[in-house]
Parts: C-alpha cells; structure tokens; sequence
C-alpha cells in the first residue's frame, strides 16, 4: 500500500486564515482507503469516525469512485430549472425504501431540518388553521446550526450569543411521554398551537441515547389522534446506520415526515426531506436550493443506496454492532471505575465515562488516535464509535485493541 509523502502542512498559517469555529485534533488526513486513512506524515489510523457517520461505504469505495469520476466527465449541475435524471432516480429508491411518498433535496442535515420545519408550518397554516404554530423538540437534540434548526436544538450551550432565536419552539426532555403529553395538552389550550413533534429515533450528539420504543409509540398515536405531524430526524441514523435503512424502523414507529443527509451519498454534500403525500403542501416558489439534487450528488447518493443492498452492508451493521458492543462491554467490566454505560444500535455506539471522575471523551479520543484509531466526542463523556458500514471484522477487533490500549494510559 503506498502512503502519502509528507508535506509542509502547517496548522499555524492554517489557524491565521481559517475561521476558528473548530476545535480541531492537530493532525491533517490526506488520503483514504476503505476504513483506513492517512496523515500528511504517512501515519496510518482506523477510521471509527467516517466524516461523522458520512462515509457510509469508507474511503474511495470503487463503485462511488467511479459513479462521481463518470458523472463529473458527463454533467455536474445545471439547477432545479430543469428536469435531472439522477434525481428522480434516487427519490424513486427513496419512496420505494420508506414510508415516505415525496422528497426535496437540498445540501446538509440542517437544511433538510429547515426544509421539514417549513413544511410543518404551512401544513399548520393551510391545513389546520393555525395563526402560530408551534414545534416541540425534545432536550439534548441536535437538528442543525441555522437560526431555526438551532432554535430546534434543546441544547443552550449551542443558543448562546445567537439570540434573538427564531419564535415557536418548546422543549421536553427526552423518552419522558408524561412531560410530551403535559405540555401538548396545555400549548393546545384554548386553541390548537402544536403543528409538529421533531424527535431524533436515537439521539446522536446528544450522547448516543437511544429512543424508547414504547415512548415513540406513544407519541405516534397522540400525533395521530391530535393531527399533530410526527417529524423524525434521521440525519445522523439514516441511510443503514442502526442495522435497518432508517432509525424508525429500528423502533416500529412510523413518521409523517423524516430527514436524511450525513450518510446519504457516503460523503459528497447532499440532504433530504421526505413527506407523506397528505402533508407535502409544498407549491412551485415554496421552497428551493441552488445546488439541491444536483446530478453529481444524486448519482452518488443512488450509487451508496444500490451499494447498500448488492454488498447486503445492513446485515454487516447488526453483526459488526453487535461484536463491538460486546468488546465494549468487556472493556466496562475490565474498567468499571471509568466506564459507565455502553450503548448503541447497529454502528452507531457510545461509551459513557464515569459521572464522577475528571476524565473526558476528549482525552479518550487524544489517546485514541495516538493508538491509532479515530473516535468522536458526542457531548463531554460520551465517546461516539461510528465506523463505515463495511467495516469488517478483524478492523473491529483491531479498533477494540487500540481503545483497550488508549484506557490503559489512563490506569495508574
Ligand atoms: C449532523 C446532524 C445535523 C446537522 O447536519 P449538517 O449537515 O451539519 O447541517 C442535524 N441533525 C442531526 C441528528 C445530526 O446528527
């Protein structure tokens, strides 16, 4: 395998002129390859973070290689003013792989989210005649960082400095129906408010907190029986992640409308809102994105969503899940002074650290990365795994060697 040669990379002139909205580990990847990438020093590092659960298929997957070269030799963009192939190709798949019937395309998770938001509120005004409509989300979500998806996010530390925030949002805290159920009934009093709930099936950078199955059922039937539009944001769980194409499937609870991007075209820019046909009451000058499903992005979205079934990679997620976690927990039992809960669904896992010792997710995932494997935080204790979906088995046993190693550093 030929790695990198090393290069003048410097992180302090790139700190002088990139904006200083990261926190960045100090190295620089410069080439990948499958579950495996590579640092300007030639060094090389499992890759358990796949561009935060983006690269579905890992790095420079061949089918993916060539759909994009091919698509870029024929045609890359040209805007919604016209018909683009690709783009109904891959809302077919998408319709005929979920309980959605029409889909809009756009560029991130957040858009997407902004793209649902808006829905909800013209299905509220026109349909149900509501003057001020309101969304309720749940506390510790994550749905984006625009004004409004971040007024969704029920996280202050990501509000702060940014009001005013955008009005007709309220919170409850998560997998609680008895609080979804009180607030419902007192924002609907005299009058219906509630035009949507907006819940992620697990909660991802919230801590990898899975959703209660009893829970999402119960909120699908106050929704149904209130007309209350049941929103899920599958951003970060979509597209196989869980082990079934969408995180609701994992929980048996369908929505009415639902969110897709990180994971949708293993990568390359691309996000999705999917509706139900009696709420997508979008009309012509509604709603539009510039590069929103363009060919380049649409012809790589298809070419992972065909990827997924020909290599059969969900029954690869809920095998691989399951020998991560179960090294997880052996680790927990080997440190249960620092490890506190391991859970998941499919690949996407976490690792909690004890409440009461100084240790961080950060410092886990430092010590990670000099064992050779990347990790990503999901909150300060919450250390996230979420590798590409065809990773195989002796790469998961390699990643649990090298977090076995990194907690080593942090027993006396
Ligand atoms: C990452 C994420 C988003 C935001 O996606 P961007 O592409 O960064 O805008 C929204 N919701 C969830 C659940 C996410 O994980």
């Amino acid at each position: 395998m030929v790695t990198a040669p090393p290069t003048s990379f410097r992180t302090d002139a790139f700190d002088q002129v990139v904006m200083t909205t990261y926190g960045r580990f100090p190295i620089a990847l410069v080439r990948g390859e499958g579950c495996r990438v590579w640092d300007d020093q030639g060094r090389s590092y499992l890759d358990f973070v796949a561009g935060i659960a983006t690269c579905t298929l890992g790095h420079a997957h061949p089918a993916l290689v060539e759909t994009v070269s091919r698509q870029m030799q024929t045609l890359h963009h040209v805007s919604n003013l016209y018909y683009i192939p690709q783009q109904g190709a891959l809302a077919q798949w998408l319709v005929a792989h979920s309980c959605g019937d029409r889909v809009f395309f756009c560029n991130s998770g957040a858009e997407a989210n902004e793209a649902a938001i808006k829905l909800a509120r013209k299905y509220a005004h026109t349909v149900r005649h509501i003057d001020s409509p309101i969304i309720i989300t749940a506390q510790a979500s994550f749905h984006g960082r625009t004004l409004a998806t971040l007024t969704a996010t029920g996280q202050p530390k990501y509000q702060q400095h940014f009001d005013p925030l955008v009005p007709g949002f309220a919170y409850v805290p998560y997998n609680d129906f008895g609080a979804l159920e009180a607030l419902v009934t007192s924002l609907d009093h005299p009058q219906p408010q509630v035009a949507a709930i907006l819940l992620e099936p697990l909660q991802g950078e919230g801590g990898v907190r899975p959703g209660d199955r009893t829970y999402f059922e119960q909120v699908r039937q106050l929704c149904t029986d209130k007309g209350i539009l049941l929103i899920f944001d599958e951003v970060q769980v979509g597209m196989g992640r869980t082990g079934s194409l969408w995180g609701y499937e994992t929980l048996g609870v369908e929505p009415d409308i639902f969110t897709t991007a990180k994971g949708l075209a293993g990568g390359i820019p691309i996000g999705a809102m999917i509706a139900k046909d009696f709420c997508a009451v979008f009309q012509p000058g509604d709603h539009a994105s510039t590069f929103g499903g363009n060919p380049l992005a649409t012809a790589a979205a298809l070419t992972v969503c065909e990827t997924l079934e020909k290599e059969n990679l969900l029954q690869n997620v809920r095998d691989r899940g399951q020998q991560l976690r179960a090294g997880l927990c052996q680790l927990q039992a080997a440190y249960p002074h620092l490890i506190a809960e391991v859970r998941g669904w499919g690949l996407i896992n976490g690792l909690e650290l004890h409440p009461d010792i100084p240790l961080t997710a950060a410092e886990v995932v430092k010590a990670a990365i000099g064992e050779g494997l990347l990790l990503v935080p999901a909150g300060p204790k919450v250390v996230r795994f979420v590798p590409p979906l065809i990773v195989s088995a002796a790469e998961i046993d390699m990643a649990l060697g090298a977090v076995s190693r990194a907690f080593g550093h942090f027993v006396a």
